[in-house]
Protein backbone atom coordinates (compact mmCIF):
# COMPACT_ATOMS: atom_id res chain seq x y z
CA UNK A 1 0.00 0.00 0.00
CA UNK A 2 1.27 2.86 -1.08
CA UNK A 3 -1.43 5.48 -0.38
CA UNK A 4 -1.15 8.60 1.26
CA UNK A 5 -4.55 10.09 2.91
CA UNK A 6 -1.98 12.34 5.07
CA UNK A 7 -3.39 15.62 3.35
CA UNK A 8 -6.59 14.61 3.67
CA UNK A 9 -7.60 14.36 7.52
CA UNK A 10 -6.25 15.94 10.93
CA UNK A 11 -4.83 14.74 14.24
CA UNK A 12 -8.84 15.01 15.29
CA UNK A 13 -10.06 12.81 12.68
CA UNK A 14 -7.28 10.43 13.68
CA UNK A 15 -7.94 10.64 17.50
CA UNK A 16 -11.85 10.94 16.49
CA UNK A 17 -11.74 6.81 14.81
CA UNK A 18 -9.20 5.84 17.65
CA UNK A 19 -11.58 6.40 20.15
CA UNK A 20 -14.39 4.98 18.27
CA UNK A 21 -12.23 1.43 17.44
CA UNK A 22 -11.50 1.84 21.15
CA UNK A 23 -14.96 2.07 22.14
CA UNK A 24 -16.15 -0.20 19.49
CA UNK A 25 -13.74 -2.85 20.61
CA UNK A 26 -15.24 -2.34 24.66
CA UNK A 27 -18.76 -3.02 23.42
CA UNK A 28 -17.41 -5.96 21.66
CA UNK A 29 -15.70 -7.61 24.86
CA UNK A 30 -12.26 -7.05 23.99
CA UNK A 31 -10.35 -5.91 26.09
CA UNK A 32 -8.19 -4.08 23.23
CA UNK A 33 -6.89 -4.02 19.52
CA UNK A 34 -3.61 -4.59 18.01
CA UNK A 35 -3.61 -3.05 14.74
CA UNK A 36 -0.41 -3.88 12.55
CA UNK A 37 0.56 -2.54 9.38
CA UNK A 38 -2.31 -2.39 6.53
CA UNK A 39 -5.37 -0.68 5.69
CA UNK A 40 -6.94 -0.54 9.52
CA UNK A 41 -3.38 0.88 10.66
CA UNK A 42 -3.56 3.43 7.65
CA UNK A 43 -6.89 3.94 8.37
CA UNK A 44 -6.40 4.53 12.58
CA UNK A 45 -3.15 6.76 12.46
CA UNK A 46 -2.46 7.83 8.28
CA UNK A 47 0.87 5.61 9.08
CA UNK A 48 2.08 3.38 6.55
CA UNK A 49 5.74 2.15 7.25
CA UNK A 50 8.03 2.45 5.10
CA UNK A 51 8.47 -1.21 4.68
CA UNK A 52 6.52 -3.88 6.39
CA UNK A 53 9.88 -6.12 7.95
CA UNK A 54 9.63 -8.40 10.43
CA UNK A 55 10.40 -5.41 12.94
CA UNK A 56 7.73 -5.17 14.87
CA UNK A 57 4.86 -2.27 14.69
CA UNK A 58 1.95 -2.28 16.37
CA UNK A 59 -0.92 -0.26 17.46
CA UNK A 60 -2.44 -0.80 20.81
CA UNK A 61 -5.57 0.39 21.18
CA UNK A 62 -7.65 -0.27 24.37
CA UNK A 63 -10.49 1.88 26.28
CA UNK A 64 -9.51 4.12 28.37
CA UNK A 65 -5.95 4.23 27.63
CA UNK A 66 -4.00 6.69 25.06
CA UNK A 67 -3.14 4.77 21.86
CA UNK A 68 0.32 3.42 21.77
CA UNK A 69 2.59 2.85 18.57
CA UNK A 70 5.29 0.03 19.03
CA UNK A 71 7.34 0.97 16.62
CA UNK A 72 11.46 0.23 15.78
CA UNK A 73 13.46 2.78 16.55
CA UNK A 74 14.92 3.60 13.38
CA UNK A 75 11.17 4.21 11.78
CA UNK A 76 10.09 5.95 14.53
CA UNK A 77 11.10 9.64 12.59
CA UNK A 78 8.96 8.61 9.84
CA UNK A 79 5.90 7.59 12.19
CA UNK A 80 6.42 11.01 13.85
CA UNK A 81 5.51 12.77 10.47
CA UNK A 82 2.23 10.55 10.13
CA UNK A 83 -0.64 12.98 10.43
CA UNK A 84 -2.29 10.91 13.21
CA UNK A 85 1.05 11.18 15.05
CA UNK A 86 -0.09 13.85 17.27
CA UNK A 87 -2.84 11.80 18.29
CA UNK A 88 -0.99 8.89 20.15
CA UNK A 89 2.22 8.06 21.94
CA UNK A 90 4.99 6.68 19.88
CA UNK A 91 7.06 4.52 21.78
CA UNK A 92 10.33 3.04 20.21
CA UNK A 93 12.19 -0.27 20.46
CA UNK A 94 16.36 -0.71 19.37
CA UNK A 95 17.51 -3.96 17.86
CA UNK A 96 18.30 -6.15 20.43
CA UNK A 97 15.22 -5.56 23.16
CA UNK A 98 12.53 -7.09 23.36
CA UNK A 99 9.75 -5.26 21.90
CA UNK A 100 6.97 -7.97 22.90
CA UNK A 101 8.24 -7.32 26.57
CA UNK A 102 7.36 -3.52 25.77
CA UNK A 103 3.85 -4.33 24.07
CA UNK A 104 3.16 -6.61 27.22
CA UNK A 105 2.87 -3.71 29.59
CA UNK A 106 0.44 -2.27 27.73
CA UNK A 107 -1.51 -5.13 27.51
CA UNK A 108 -4.44 -6.45 30.11
CA UNK A 109 -3.34 -10.17 31.01
CA UNK A 110 -5.98 -12.10 30.76
CA UNK A 111 -7.59 -9.84 27.84
CA UNK A 112 -9.01 -11.09 24.85
CA UNK A 113 -7.53 -8.50 22.27
CA UNK A 114 -9.08 -8.11 18.61
CA UNK A 115 -5.49 -8.36 16.27
CA UNK A 116 -5.31 -7.34 12.41
CA UNK A 117 -5.90 -10.24 9.91
CA UNK A 118 -2.70 -9.66 8.47
CA UNK A 119 -0.70 -9.37 11.34
CA UNK A 120 2.51 -12.31 11.45
CA UNK A 121 2.20 -15.34 12.80
CA UNK A 122 5.66 -14.79 13.96
CA UNK A 123 4.15 -11.52 16.30
CA UNK A 124 1.48 -13.15 17.55
CA UNK A 125 3.04 -16.37 18.57
CA UNK A 126 5.62 -14.04 20.43
CA UNK A 127 2.62 -11.91 22.02
CA UNK A 128 0.83 -14.83 23.52
CA UNK A 129 4.51 -16.38 24.92
CA UNK A 130 4.78 -12.73 26.60
CA UNK A 131 1.15 -12.41 27.98
CA UNK A 132 -0.04 -16.32 28.16
CA UNK A 133 -3.17 -15.46 29.87
CA UNK A 134 -4.09 -13.50 27.09
CA UNK A 135 -6.28 -14.10 24.09
CA UNK A 136 -6.81 -13.19 20.38
CA UNK A 137 -9.72 -12.97 17.74
CA UNK A 138 -9.64 -11.59 14.05
CA UNK A 139 -10.22 -7.99 13.72
CA UNK A 140 -12.43 -7.95 10.79
CA UNK A 141 -14.59 -10.89 12.38
CA UNK A 142 -14.88 -9.19 15.44
CA UNK A 143 -15.20 -5.81 14.29
CA UNK A 144 -16.87 -5.84 10.29
CA UNK A 145 -17.94 -2.68 10.81
CA UNK A 146 -15.24 -0.43 11.93
CA UNK A 147 -14.45 1.21 8.89
CA UNK A 148 -17.52 0.54 7.24
CA UNK A 149 -19.63 4.16 7.56
CA UNK A 150 -17.36 6.76 5.76
CA UNK A 151 -17.92 10.54 6.84
CA UNK A 152 -18.24 13.29 4.39
CA UNK A 153 -14.10 13.49 3.25
CA UNK A 154 -13.92 10.07 2.93
CA UNK A 155 -17.18 10.42 0.29
CA UNK A 156 -15.46 13.24 -1.18
CA UNK A 157 -12.48 11.01 -1.72
CA UNK A 158 -14.46 8.21 -2.75
CA UNK A 159 -16.70 10.05 -5.40
CA UNK A 160 -12.99 11.06 -6.45
CA UNK A 161 -11.64 7.93 -7.16
CA UNK A 162 -15.31 6.83 -9.05
CA UNK A 163 -14.77 9.88 -11.06
CA UNK A 164 -11.08 8.65 -11.92
CA UNK A 165 -12.79 5.21 -12.87
CA UNK A 166 -15.33 6.85 -15.08
CA UNK A 167 -12.62 8.74 -17.01
CA UNK A 168 -10.98 5.64 -17.36
CA UNK A 169 -14.01 4.41 -19.03
CA UNK A 170 -14.90 6.91 -21.13
CA UNK A 171 -11.06 6.56 -22.95
CA UNK A 172 -11.01 2.87 -22.97
CA UNK A 173 -14.38 2.77 -24.94
CA UNK A 174 -12.37 4.36 -27.60
CA UNK A 175 -9.42 2.72 -28.01
CA UNK A 176 -9.48 -0.28 -30.76
CA UNK A 177 -10.02 -3.78 -29.27
CA UNK A 178 -10.17 -5.57 -32.23
CA UNK A 179 -7.46 -7.89 -32.99
CA UNK A 180 -5.58 -6.88 -29.35
CA UNK A 181 -4.89 -9.18 -26.85
CA UNK A 182 -6.66 -8.81 -23.72
CA UNK A 183 -3.16 -7.88 -22.21
CA UNK A 184 -3.06 -4.69 -24.30
CA UNK A 185 -6.08 -3.54 -23.39
CA UNK A 186 -5.20 -4.16 -19.57
CA UNK A 187 -2.45 -2.49 -20.16
CA UNK A 188 -4.04 0.78 -21.52
CA UNK A 189 -6.82 0.70 -18.41
CA UNK A 190 -3.72 0.17 -15.91
CA UNK A 191 -2.16 3.37 -17.35
CA UNK A 192 -5.57 5.73 -17.92
CA UNK A 193 -6.54 5.02 -13.77
CA UNK A 194 -2.79 6.10 -13.21
CA UNK A 195 -3.23 9.02 -15.29
CA UNK A 196 -6.58 10.05 -13.90
CA UNK A 197 -4.88 10.05 -10.29
CA UNK A 198 -4.98 6.58 -8.90
CA UNK A 199 -1.69 5.53 -7.62
CA UNK A 200 -2.63 1.73 -6.93
CA UNK A 201 -4.16 -0.08 -9.46
CA UNK A 202 -5.42 -3.20 -7.89
CA UNK A 203 -7.53 -5.25 -10.98
CA UNK A 204 -7.89 -4.40 -14.21
CA UNK A 205 -10.41 -7.47 -15.79
CA UNK A 206 -10.47 -7.97 -19.70
CA UNK A 207 -12.68 -10.79 -20.12
CA UNK A 208 -13.27 -11.54 -23.98
CA UNK A 209 -15.44 -13.70 -25.79
CA UNK A 210 -15.89 -16.68 -23.41
CA UNK A 211 -13.13 -15.55 -21.32
CA UNK A 212 -16.48 -13.50 -20.02
CA UNK A 213 -18.03 -16.55 -17.84
CA UNK A 214 -15.02 -16.80 -15.62
CA UNK A 215 -15.81 -13.79 -12.99
CA UNK A 216 -12.00 -13.21 -12.11
CA UNK A 217 -10.56 -14.29 -15.13
CA UNK A 218 -7.60 -12.11 -15.63
CA UNK A 219 -6.94 -10.30 -18.54
CA UNK A 220 -4.29 -12.83 -21.07
CA UNK A 221 -3.35 -13.76 -24.35
CA UNK A 222 -6.26 -13.98 -26.44
CA UNK A 223 -7.30 -12.00 -29.03
CA UNK A 224 -10.42 -9.96 -28.80
CA UNK A 225 -12.31 -10.44 -32.00
CA UNK A 226 -15.25 -8.91 -33.58
CA UNK A 227 -18.63 -10.35 -32.00
CA UNK A 228 -16.86 -10.64 -28.95
CA UNK A 229 -18.89 -9.68 -25.50
CA UNK A 230 -15.65 -7.81 -23.62
CA UNK A 231 -16.27 -7.66 -20.06
CA UNK A 232 -13.96 -4.43 -18.37
CA UNK A 233 -13.80 -4.16 -14.57
CA UNK A 234 -11.38 -2.02 -13.26
CA UNK A 235 -10.29 -0.09 -10.04
CA UNK A 236 -7.06 0.63 -6.94
CA UNK A 237 -6.63 2.98 -5.01
CA UNK A 238 -6.65 7.32 -5.72
CA UNK A 239 -5.56 9.50 -2.47
CA UNK A 240 -6.27 6.47 -0.30
CA UNK A 241 -9.58 5.63 -1.11
CA UNK A 242 -11.21 2.90 -3.73
CA UNK A 243 -12.35 2.52 -7.03
CA UNK A 244 -14.01 -0.60 -8.76
CA UNK A 245 -16.45 -0.39 -11.71
CA UNK A 246 -17.47 -3.22 -14.34
CA UNK A 247 -19.09 -2.36 -17.73
CA UNK A 248 -19.00 -4.85 -20.60
CA UNK A 249 -18.83 -3.94 -24.11
CA UNK A 250 -19.84 -5.48 -27.27
CA UNK A 251 -16.98 -5.68 -30.36
CA UNK A 252 -19.31 -4.63 -33.21
CA UNK A 253 -22.98 -4.96 -33.62
CA UNK A 254 -23.94 -7.67 -30.71
CA UNK A 255 -26.58 -10.34 -31.25
CA UNK A 256 -30.06 -10.42 -29.51
CA UNK A 257 -29.28 -12.84 -27.22
CA UNK A 258 -26.15 -10.50 -26.40
CA UNK A 259 -28.88 -7.57 -26.09
CA UNK A 260 -30.84 -9.00 -23.91
CA UNK A 261 -28.55 -10.51 -21.55
CA UNK A 262 -27.26 -7.13 -21.25
CA UNK A 263 -30.51 -6.09 -20.83
CA UNK A 264 -31.33 -8.35 -17.79
CA UNK A 265 -28.21 -7.37 -16.02
CA UNK A 266 -28.97 -4.02 -16.50
CA UNK A 267 -32.47 -4.02 -14.73
CA UNK A 268 -30.87 -6.31 -11.98
CA UNK A 269 -28.28 -3.92 -11.41
CA UNK A 270 -30.95 -1.08 -11.78
CA UNK A 271 -32.96 -3.14 -9.30
CA UNK A 272 -29.94 -3.74 -6.76
CA UNK A 273 -29.37 -0.08 -6.76
CA UNK A 274 -32.88 0.82 -5.85
CA UNK A 275 -32.73 -1.24 -2.58
CA UNK A 276 -29.79 0.64 -0.84
CA UNK A 277 -31.49 3.24 1.53
CA UNK A 278 -30.45 3.31 5.54
CA UNK A 279 -32.77 0.50 7.22
CA UNK A 280 -32.55 -2.16 4.06
CA UNK A 281 -30.56 -5.02 4.83
CA UNK A 282 -27.57 -5.97 2.92
CA UNK A 283 -29.25 -9.35 1.77
CA UNK A 284 -31.90 -7.29 0.34
CA UNK A 285 -30.04 -5.32 -2.00
CA UNK A 286 -29.12 -9.33 -3.17
CA UNK A 287 -32.11 -10.38 -3.22
CA UNK A 288 -33.70 -7.51 -5.91
CA UNK A 289 -30.54 -7.95 -7.88
CA UNK A 290 -30.90 -11.74 -8.16
CA UNK A 291 -34.86 -11.70 -8.30
CA UNK A 292 -34.47 -9.86 -12.03
CA UNK A 293 -32.40 -12.64 -13.05
CA UNK A 294 -34.28 -15.24 -11.81
CA UNK A 295 -37.46 -14.30 -13.41
CA UNK A 296 -35.34 -13.83 -16.30
CA UNK A 297 -34.30 -17.41 -16.58
CA UNK A 298 -31.06 -17.14 -15.82
CA UNK A 299 -30.57 -17.57 -12.30
CA UNK A 300 -28.24 -20.36 -12.34
CA UNK A 301 -25.59 -18.30 -14.05
CA UNK A 302 -24.93 -15.63 -11.49
CA UNK A 303 -22.69 -17.27 -9.86
CA UNK A 304 -21.33 -14.96 -7.38
CA UNK A 305 -22.42 -12.24 -4.68
CA UNK A 306 -24.01 -9.28 -5.69
CA UNK A 307 -21.32 -6.76 -4.22
CA UNK A 308 -18.58 -5.90 -1.43
CA UNK A 309 -17.87 -2.86 0.48
CA UNK A 310 -14.94 -0.54 -0.24
CA UNK A 311 -12.90 2.05 1.44
CA UNK A 312 -9.16 1.85 1.88
CA UNK A 313 -9.50 -1.11 0.59
CA UNK A 314 -11.37 -2.35 -3.04
CA UNK A 315 -12.60 -5.62 -1.36
CA UNK A 316 -14.07 -5.43 2.41
CA UNK A 317 -17.10 -5.87 4.38
CA UNK A 318 -20.19 -5.37 4.51
CA UNK A 319 -21.03 -7.86 1.96
CA UNK A 320 -24.11 -7.84 -0.18
CA UNK A 321 -25.19 -11.61 0.19
CA UNK A 322 -28.04 -13.89 0.85
CA UNK A 323 -28.27 -14.47 4.53
CA UNK A 324 -26.22 -11.00 5.42
CA UNK A 325 -28.57 -9.36 7.76
CA UNK A 326 -26.85 -6.00 8.80
CA UNK A 327 -28.70 -3.21 8.15
CA UNK A 328 -27.20 -0.61 5.80
CA UNK A 329 -26.60 3.16 7.19
CA UNK A 330 -25.85 6.42 5.59
CA UNK A 331 -22.28 6.72 4.33
CA UNK A 332 -21.76 2.94 3.67
CA UNK A 333 -20.02 2.61 0.28
CA UNK A 334 -20.19 -1.41 -1.03
CA UNK A 335 -20.32 -2.54 -4.60
CA UNK A 336 -23.36 -3.16 -6.85
CA UNK A 337 -23.09 -5.90 -9.55
CA UNK A 338 -24.71 -8.23 -10.81
CA UNK A 339 -23.85 -10.53 -13.76
CA UNK A 340 -24.43 -13.59 -15.94
CA UNK A 341 -21.70 -15.72 -16.85
CA UNK A 342 -23.01 -18.66 -19.77
CA UNK A 343 -20.03 -21.16 -20.04
CA UNK A 344 -18.24 -21.14 -23.07
CA UNK A 345 -19.67 -18.56 -24.47
CA UNK A 346 -19.92 -14.95 -23.14
CA UNK A 347 -20.38 -12.68 -19.69
CA UNK A 348 -22.42 -9.95 -18.37
CA UNK A 349 -21.20 -7.49 -15.75
CA UNK A 350 -22.35 -3.72 -15.04
CA UNK A 351 -21.06 -2.70 -11.65
CA UNK A 352 -20.93 0.68 -9.94
CA UNK A 353 -19.89 1.51 -6.34
CA UNK A 354 -23.24 2.95 -4.66
CA UNK A 355 -23.13 4.81 -1.30
CA UNK A 356 -26.16 4.84 1.39
CA UNK A 357 -27.74 8.70 1.79
CA UNK A 358 -30.26 9.44 4.28
CA UNK A 359 -33.01 8.07 2.04
CA UNK A 360 -31.39 5.76 -0.72
CA UNK A 361 -28.60 5.56 -2.18
CA UNK A 362 -26.12 7.37 -4.71
CA UNK A 363 -24.14 6.19 -7.56
CA UNK A 364 -20.27 7.06 -7.55
CA UNK A 365 -19.80 5.55 -11.25
CA UNK A 366 -22.38 7.46 -13.67
CA UNK A 367 -20.78 6.28 -16.91
CA UNK A 368 -23.81 5.25 -19.36
CA UNK A 369 -24.88 1.46 -18.42
CA UNK A 370 -26.36 0.82 -21.86
CA UNK A 371 -24.01 -1.86 -24.10
CA UNK A 372 -21.48 -0.13 -25.64
CA UNK A 373 -20.28 -0.89 -29.17
CA UNK A 374 -16.63 -0.86 -29.61
CA UNK A 375 -14.16 -0.90 -32.11
ZN1 LIG B 1 -21.18 -10.98 -29.99
ZN1 LIG C 1 -15.11 -4.95 -9.91
ZN1 LIG D 1 -16.35 -5.24 -7.14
Amino acid sequence: MTGSTAASFTADDYRARMERAARTAAEAGLAGLLVAPGPDLVWLTGYTPPAVTERLTLLVLAAGQDPVLVVPALEAPDARKAAGAPALTLRDWTDGKDPYAATAALLDASGRFGISDNAWALHLLALQQAVPGSSYASLTEALPMLRAVKDAAELELMAAAGAAADATFEEIRNVPFAGRRESEVAADLDRLLRRHGHEQVDFTIVASGPNGADPHHEAGGRVIERGDMVVLDFGGLKDGYGSDTSRTVHVGEPTDEERRVHDIVRAAQEAGFRAVRPGAACQDVDRAARAVIADAGYGAYFIHRTGHGIGVTTHEPPYMIEGEERLLVPGMCFSVEPGVYLPGRFGVRIEDIVTVTEDGGRRLNTTTRELVIVE
